[in-house]
Order: C-alpha cells, then structure tokens, then sequence
C-alpha cells in the first residue's frame, strides 16, 4: 500500500503526477492520494474578498487562520483540486473516487479551541478556528473503496464529534491514513527536492534521515511547513509505516523519482 500526498502549493504538474499513478495502479499497486489546497485557498480567498491570514503558534508553528468564512473557502478550492485530480485520473482509465474526511466519517478529529497565536510578542487567544487534529480515521470505509477497485483520493477535512467539518493539515492527515492502513510507504511529495540541511540550498538535500533524527531536523533544520511534515513523518513512523519520503512534486514522474530514491528517505 502506498500512500501518496501531493501538497497545494504552487508548482506541482497534475497531470504528470496523474499519469505516473496511473501507471502503478494498472500494475495492480494499491494506492491512497491525499492531497493538500494551501495554494488554491489562498487564491480563492483573494478573489473572493476574504485573503489568507496566517498566524504563528507559540512553539513556532504558522498555520492558516481558519474563520468560518476561511473554511468556506478551503472547502471550495479543495473540492475543486479532488474533482480536477479525479478528472485526469479517470482521463487515464483510472477508477478514481474522490471524498473528503468529512465524507462517512472518513477522518474524525477534534476542533481546536483557544488557538494561541503570537501577534508583535504577545499571545493572543482565537476562538473562531475551525482546524483540528486528527483522532481517528475510518480503516473500515477506506477498505470497502480499496476491496470494490477504486484509487480513493482525499481532499484535508476532518469531521468532529459534533459534525463540525475541520481545516485539517494534509501532511499529518496522509499520514494517519498511512497509519490506519499499515501502508509500506508514505510519499510526501512537495514543492522541493526534499529536506534540505541549510535551506534553501539545493545542494544540501539530505538523502537519508535515520528517524532517531527527526526530531532534531524538525527542530533545527526545517522552517515553516515543513516542520509539518517531518511531525506527519514521525506519526507515520511511530504507527508503523516503514518508510517515508519527501520527494519532488515537481519532477515528470514525481512518484517513480521519489520510489527510485529521489528526495528524502526517512526510515
Ligand atoms: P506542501 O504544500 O507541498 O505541503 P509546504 O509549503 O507545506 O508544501 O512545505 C514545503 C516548503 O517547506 C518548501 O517549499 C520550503 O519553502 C519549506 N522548507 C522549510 N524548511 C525547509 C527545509 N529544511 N528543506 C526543504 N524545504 C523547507
């Protein structure tokens, strides 16, 4: 089982990523795209009169400020992204399902409330957020689309206790579906080569990450986002996938570069 999350940011080819998946799954490769939005929700936020506002955690963290109206959005670009990947995907003779973790309770987490973000040295309390952790994902759904021949693609929302639907990171998300079904790989495939030990220096890529470092390159290596992705590594390893890899979402065959070795190999 190989679980692939394709991030939103700018620069990524959909159709070559498309086309390389297409070719694993006639090979019979069970596989699980989960993809991110970050990009397309910023550009629908500007033209829709409502841009992006990121906000910074205490420990470091920036994420995206997530109003209702911000959901909204996030729930529209990424509904737009699932059904465009679906649309080449299906345009390969792939059986391509697209749903949400908020569909049949694919991903149930919980909202988080009192979100702490840093604003000029202080800390200032948000209370309307509508991100969350991920608690649970349901094996059960995921099995049923895998077993009947369909490539589930997964647009990042969780669904909470009370139904509430949650802007949930795709890093950690792929990585919980990875968990859940005791993928061998996750793929992380991004915007960059991989994880670089002085970014943005191209030629410090790290090839190999022995996972007893992860904490320390997510500490002290990794800026911004990427740290996500080394905490979305960590949880993946620690359920029991055996490998992760950043690799180049940007190459012409992202994921057969990433499984030859290209990017960042965590293990
Ligand atoms: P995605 O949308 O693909 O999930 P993100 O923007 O969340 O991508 O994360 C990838 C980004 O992380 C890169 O574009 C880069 O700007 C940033 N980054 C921060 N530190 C590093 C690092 N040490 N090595 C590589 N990229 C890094």
């Amino acid at each position: 089982m190989f679980v692939i999350k394709i991030g939103g940011a700018a620069g990524i080819d959909y159709s070559n990523l498309c086309a390389d998946i297409a070719q694993l799954a006639a090979q019979g490769q069970p596989i699980v795209l989960f993809h991110g939005g970050s990009d397309g929700a910023n550009t629908l936020g500007e033209q829709l009169g409502h841009p992006p506002r990121f906000i910074t955690s205490p420990s470091g963290h920036t994420s995206r400020q997530t109003d209702r109206r911000t959901l909204e959005i996030f729930m529209m670009a990424t509904a737009l992204l699932n059904r465009q990947l679906v649309e080449h995907l299906r345009g390969l003779g792939v059986n391509a399902f697209g749903l949400s973790g908020l569909d049949g309770g694919l991903l149930q987490g919980t909202r988080k409330t009192n979100v702490r973000a840093v604003e000029n040295g202080r800390v200032r309390v948000i209370r309307d957020d509508w991100t969350g952790s991920i608690d649970q994902v349901n094996r059960g759904l995921l099995q049923m689309l895998l077993s009947a021949g369909y490539l589930p693609v997964i647009a990042p929302l969780a669904v909470s206790a009370a139904g509430e639907p949650l802007n949930i990171d795709g890093d950690r998300g792929a990585a919980s579906v990875a968990a859940a079904l005791e993928a061998e790989t996750l793929l992380l495939l991004t915007n960059v080569s991989g994880l670089y030990r002085n970014f943005p220096d191209e030629s410090s890529l790290i090839a190999h990450l022995p996972r007893t470092e992860l904490a320390h390159a997510s500490e002290k290596l990794a800026q911004g986002r990427m740290k996500k992705k080394l905490l979305g590594a960590q949880t993946a390893l620690e359920a029991g996938v055996r490998r992760v890899i950043i690799g180049d979402g940007r190459s012409e065959q992202p994921v057969s570069a990433a499984l030859a070795g290209n990017g960042t190999i965590i293990e």
